[in-house]
């Protein structure tokens, strides 16, 4: 048996004889399957060699991973290195040799933590590849876990304190469980797609469905900037795009202009 993964969405499946029928990740309205129809690659194929991950240093302690040529959504997730152990923030699904041995040069893996179910990827395979650390999910979103593992640990309330200067905070808005990772030491806020750098990388957007264009109402948007209120961070980080410098003021006035546009 082998494993497959969603070409759209990047979701790895449990080993199977064959690859699944459909992927409920896929056909949620917050995400597409393609006019084509539904594709599926096998893990072997796509660890054959043709892609790699990138190590992009972003600040002293931050280097973005992301595969290239693209593949999926094409996210980055993010190695924060601490003295008390590193934490792999969201995921991304090809996991090869020259990656582990990138990451155990930086000092290996603590914990991994995901923002939301469009990013868990290859989690377990993660988790496993460093020797079955834990990983850090909302336990609002385990409806979409495709892939269980005993690593996961579901986390509940409003934060979650994963190392030392390193919480997890509940959003909401784009999934119930939707979350974000605040890094004290770095000044940093990493958002997943909970809170969206757009192209000017100066403003930021939170979004129900970011490829189907449909919005959050005003509550939604409201309750993700008073979440984030408490947090000292001067840059915002999303799975794309970076915010840098006064990325705090960036989310107030973002989520201002927004309910402003929403006629809320
Ligand atoms: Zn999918
Ligand atoms: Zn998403």
């Amino acid at each position: 048996m082998t494993s497959y993964l969603c070409v759209t969405c990047g979701t790895h499946y449990p080993p199977d004889a064959a690859a699944p029928a459909r992927c409920p990740i896929c056909d949620d309205a917050r995400q597409y399957v393609p006019p084509a129809g539904q594709h599926w690659i096998a893990w072997a194929a796509l660890r054959d060699g043709s892609r790699a991950n990138i190590f992009t240093p972003m600040q002293p302690g931050l280097t973005a991973i992301q595969t290239q040529p693209t593949f999926a959504i094409g996210q980055r997730a993010y190695l924060v290195q601490t003295p008390q152990g590193n934490v792999l923030w969201d995921c991304i699904s090809l996991l090869d040799d020259a990656t582990v041995a990138e990451v155990q040069a930086r000092g290996g893996l603590a914990a991994i933590a995901i923002s939301h179910p469009h990013f868990y990827a290859s989690m377990g395979a993660w988790s496993q590849a460093f020797g079955d650390i834990p990983i850090y999910l909302h336990a609002k979103d385990q409806q979409w876990v495709m892939h269980p593992a005993p690593a996961i640990r579901y986390w509940t309330g409003e934060h979650q304190d994963i190392l030392p200067g390193v919480r997890l905070v509940n959003c909401g808005g784009h999934f119930p469980g939707s979350s974000v990772l605040h890094w004290a030491a770095g000044a940093a806020l990493l958002t997943g797609d909970t809170i969206r750098v757009v192209s000017d990388q100066r403003y930021v957007s939170f979004m129900w469905s970011y490829p189907n264009d449909i919005p959050l109402n005003a509550p939604a948007v409201r309750s993700i900037a008073e979440a984030v209120a408490p947090l000292a961070f001067d840059q915002l980080y999303d799975g794309w795009r970076t915010v840098t410098g006064d990325a705090q003021q960036a989310v107030r006035a973002s989520a201002e202009r927004y309910i402003q546009h929403i006629g809320g």
